[in-house]
């Protein structure tokens, strides 16, 4: 048929032609793309067969608003029409660009409130890791450099956000990292004593996620966080948060950090600031850093992206902003949210090979229990049988862990949300 044959095309041309992330490229090779998609609406999506299938992580945990959402299109085409693009370098600026900045400002706790645009997470990371060490060396201290990040932490894959990735086949893929990295595990008397060892006076920052994805949907231990805060003060490190995942109320409020009581010094963002629609990212500051920048200047700011502020980039940001405040979707995170957590009790209690469930807003992970060290994970079986009863979910088998994670779009209602558990259940039931 016509759809066999784009098809088997398709396949040919992605294995000559096409690299694709995170992939094992002679399993490509030997199998082709698993999936090739061709539309979504709302939680679904579809393939070039017809698979119609939930999308429970929101394709890569940033689809917030739901695939297929015409009004973002809308946006984008009136935005490009007028101005696709124009540089903000130096001292251009255009009118989408600064709505949005002042838009983010409205959602940051505290007074962050001045963002500096990228195209994504690992981009936001890099700027703040040069940017702390900018206002360090601005005020006076230069030494202070090095970055503190956590175990099972992902920050993306830049060189700065490999380096603070804590999830070691993103360092072992590459001969060297970037120096001056250093990582802790989630007690805080791993930061006490790195603290004590390295010396304050050459700490430039801590950098963290509120509730870790890519590692495995790990929450922090109790109080962690206003531990690590009071910690930062009394040993001048500043403190960011890596909101890429858990930004624009994936976990139930504006910014996942809220959730545990402490206001960072600076916001990484990425992913849900526009839903996937349009690439963008950024960093968030505080006024008083703003502020240092500002008056201890020794000239430029020596960073940027080409794509920094694009235009239509923040037009299609903007849109998605007011549709997540408009469509009361972080109220709808908290009460489906719920819903999700309790099911994968259920799951649990119905389940014996299910060792913990977790999860926090919708962000949620389902760990399964660990065989002997020998014995092979079972959450890819899982995946896989979900895969045929129409849902997709992601392993994650990092570090001994052999986890579900889970991050379905913010607009799920109930019952898709009761789909999805079924799916969930029935495909760990058919794997015992
Ligand atoms: N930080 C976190 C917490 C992430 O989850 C990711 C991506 O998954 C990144 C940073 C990197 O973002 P990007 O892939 O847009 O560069």
């Amino acid at each position: 048929s016509p759809k066999q044959s784009l098809k088997e095309e398709l396949v040919e041309l992605d294995k000559k032609h096409l690299i694709h992330p995170t992939s094992n490229m002679k399993q490509l090779q030997e199998n082709g793309p698993t999936f090739i998609f061709t539309e979504g609406e709302g939680i679904y999506l579809k393939d070039i067969e017809g698979r119609k299938l939930i999308d429970s992580l929101s394709s890569l945990w940033n689809v917030n608003i739901g695939h297929g959402r015409k009004e973002l299109a809308e946006v984008a085409k009136e935005q490009m029409e007028k101005l696709a693009f124009t540089s903000i370098f130096n001292n251009w600026s255009h009118e989408p660009v600064i709505r949005l900045a002042a838009e983010v400002a409205k959602w940051t706790p505290g007074d962050l409130n001045a963002t500096f645009f990228t195209s994504g997470g690992s981009e936001s990371n890099d700027t703040a890791f040069k940017t702390v060490r900018h206002y360090w060396k601005i005020k006076g201290q230069p030494e202070k450099k090095k970055i503190i990040s956590r175990k099972l932490s992902y920050h993306g894959v830049a060189m700065g956000a490999t380096s603070a990735t804590g999830i070691e086949q993103f360092h072992t893929f590459t001969t060297s990292l970037a120096p001056d990295f250093h990582y802790v595990d989630s007690s805080v008397d791993s930061l006490k004593e790195l603290i004590e060892k390295e010396g304050a006076d050459t700490i430039a920052a801590f950098i963290s996620e509120p509730v870790q994805g890519s590692g495995g949907v790990n929450l922090p231990p109790e109080g962690y966080f206003q531990e690590v805060r009071k910690i930062c003060d009394e040993n001048n490190i500043l403190f960011i948060a890596d909101e890429v995942i858990c930004g624009f109320g994936r976990l139930g409020t504006n910014f996942g950090i809220e959730q545990f009581g402490v206001i960072p010094d600076i916001i990484t963002m990425a992913k849900g600031i526009t839903s996937g629609y349009a690439p963008l990212g950024g960093m968030v500051i505080s006024e008083r850093i703003q502020k240092e920048l500002i008056d201890k200047t020794e000239g430029n700011f020596w960073h940027g992206y080409t794509y920094s502020g694009h235009a239509t980039a923040a037009a299609v940001a903007l849109k998605n902003l007011e549709i997540i405040k408009n469509e009361k979707l972080i109220e709808n995170v908290n009460v489906v949210g719920k819903q999700m957590l309790e099911g994968f009790k259920w799951i649990q209690e119905q389940n014996s090979n299910v060792d913990n469930v977790r999860g926090m807003g919708l962000l949620g992970a389902i760990s399964l229990e660990k065989a002997s060290n020998s014995a092979e994970p079972i959450g890819p079986k899982i995946v896989a049988k979900a895969l045929e009863k129409g849902l997709i979910c992601r392993s994650v088998i990092y570090d001994g862990q052999d986890t579900l994670a889970f991050a379905p779009p913010l607009i799920i209602n109930t019952n898709q949300m009761e789909d999805m558990i079924a799916i969930v259940n029935e495909s760990i039931q058919a794997v015992k």
